[in-house]
């Protein structure tokens, strides 16, 4: 098995490290032109690929151009719209609830607070943090998706189990330049490479300071089960 560095810290620098030469450009994939198209783009997202997302947003924003069109849509039909997109009856919901109090509380201005925006329907941390980071240039915190929480516990950052959990242990671990750019690396490894279900270790830049390591380790650490 590989063997991760000597604390935590480092091992968190040399991964940040190793993935910004492996993937210089990585960033965010959805597509949007201004900070409503962000949000609703990361409430669709949820338990759906970002290429999905992308397919259905294209239609989505020419027929929809500001809170006020998503708020006075009717339910059925902003749902029919949206029907490639896994839950897309909630998210619909979702999405005209938090135009309506974008519309009615803040001047038809997307928040810029983590607390004015986890009190939009649908909006939790992460899709919060993804918002302030790409629609307003504020980091406050790491976005921890299925990626990130994958890749942290098989390369020994945590042992935490719940999203908001592993933000707090990388906050203290990832230096903070990178919190933004940790998610994006994390999320173009685990497509590419360290997959949830068959990651290709023998061809990971970080094979030989990861203690799961497929073939050494007998343990997936992001499962804590056999591999
Ligand atoms: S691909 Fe394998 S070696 Fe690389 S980070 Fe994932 S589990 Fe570790």
């Amino acid at each position: 098995m590989g063997t991760p560095l000597e604390t935590r810290n480092e091992q968190a620098t040399e991964i940040v490290d190793r993935l910004e030469a492996a993937y210089p450009d990585s960033t965010i994939s959805l597509r949007y032109s201004n900070r409503l198209e962000l949000l609703i783009a990361v409430i669709l997202s949820a338990q759906c690929t970002d290429e999905r997302v992308n397919k259905e947003t294209k239609d989505l924003f020419e027929k929809y151009d500001g809170p006020e069109a998503y708020a006075a849509v009717p339910q059925e039909e902003l749902a029919e719209d949206l029907n490639s997109i896994t839950y897309y009856n909630s998210k619909a919901e979702y999405i005209r609830n938090t135009a309506e109090t974008i519309v009615e509380e803040h001047d038809g201005e997307v928040p810029d607070t983590m607390a004015e925006l986890t009190e939009l329907s649908g909006v939790g941390r992460k899709t919060a943090n993804v918002v302030l980071q790409h629609g307003h240039d504020v980091v406050e915190g790491i976005v921890v998706d299925t990626h990130v929480q994958r890749l942290s516990r098989r390369l020994g950052l945590t042992d935490e189990q719940r999203p908001d959990a592993i933000e707090q242990e990388l906050m203290d671990l990832v230096p903070e330049g990178y919190w933004q750019g940790f998610t994006h690396l994390c999320i173009d490894h685990g497509r590419a490479i360290c997959t949830a279900r068959n990651p290709d270790c023998a061809d990971c830049v970080l094979a030989d300071i990861c203690p799961s390591q497929k073939g050494d380790s007998e343990v997936d650490l992001a499962s804590g089960e056999p591999w």
